[in-house]
């Protein structure tokens, strides 16, 4: 088995998703166009090889998931994009049931909802979400509903582009680096926590919050992995 064939073509889907519709200073395009993608940052995010990413990125495009653009950005197809918006979807309803019905914490149910994904049909889905009384939000933050995700990416920020003295609240936190999402957790830095941000040095990738139970100091690669909004 290739490196590229250990994440299945959803889990590709899933992370290109993730760069096409960004928060913070790289929008979107238009109402629904999406960012195109490069594939070095695929790879990167997966702890794959670029050749590997390359590899897997050419079935995308054979199987009209993926096109790719003038510089070889991945960019999703309508069917692509359909069927991406499904993966997370999924993902995120499994995360509820793992934390809200078997108990384990949001920071185990990622990794688990990933492992997951393939096991459980559309229907299945279906009943869990209706058992679940239709969870609005991933323990994590991130709408189930990807159409709310969108409309929601632009009143967000990553802590990254806060200047110190502004105050916001966390709403969702990345996923896709397991042991930052546990750190997130043993910080107390979660969904809802409301943050001060102390000194803001992004030139040297610190950031100083006071939390409610005290001060944190962030780093860039967590900073840029919390998404808040600003309160006035
Ligand atoms: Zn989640």
């Amino acid at each position: 088995m290739s490196t590229a064939q250990r994440h299945g073509i959803d889990e590709y889907l899933e992370t290109i998703y993730f760069l096409a519709f960004p928060i913070g200073e790289y929008r979107p395009r238009g109402s629904g166009g999406g960012h195109p993608t490069v594939a070095s940052r695929v790879a990167e995010m997966l702890g794959v090889s670029r050749a590997s990413a390359g590899e897997m990125l050419k079935r995308l495009e054979a199987e009209g998931l993926v096109e790719r653009g003038e510089q070889k950005q991945a960019i999703l197809t309508v069917t692509g994009r359909a069927r991406a918006e499904k993966v997370v979807r999924k993902h995120r309803i499994i995360e509820c049931w793992l934390t809200g019905f078997l108990g384990y914490t949001a920071g185990e149910a990622h990794i688990h909802a990933d492992e997951l994904g393939d096991s459980f049909t559309e229907d299945m889905i279906e009943r869990i979400n209706e058992k679940l009384g239709r969870p609005e939000r991933c323990p994590h933050g991130w709408p189930v509903e990807t159409a709310a995700e969108q409309a929601e990416n632009a009143e967000l920020a990553p802590l990254a582009e806060l200047a110190a003295g502004e105050h916001a609240t966390i709403v969702r936190l990345a996923e896709h680096d397991g042991d930052l999402l546990h750190w997130f957790y043993d910080q107390g830095l979660v969904p809802g926590v409301e943050i001060e941000v102390r000194a803001a040095q992004p030139e040297a990738g610190q950031f100083v919050l006071a939390l409610p139970e005290g001060e944190r100091s962030v780093a860039d690669k967590a900073a840029a992995g919390l998404y808040v909004r600003r309160i006035a």
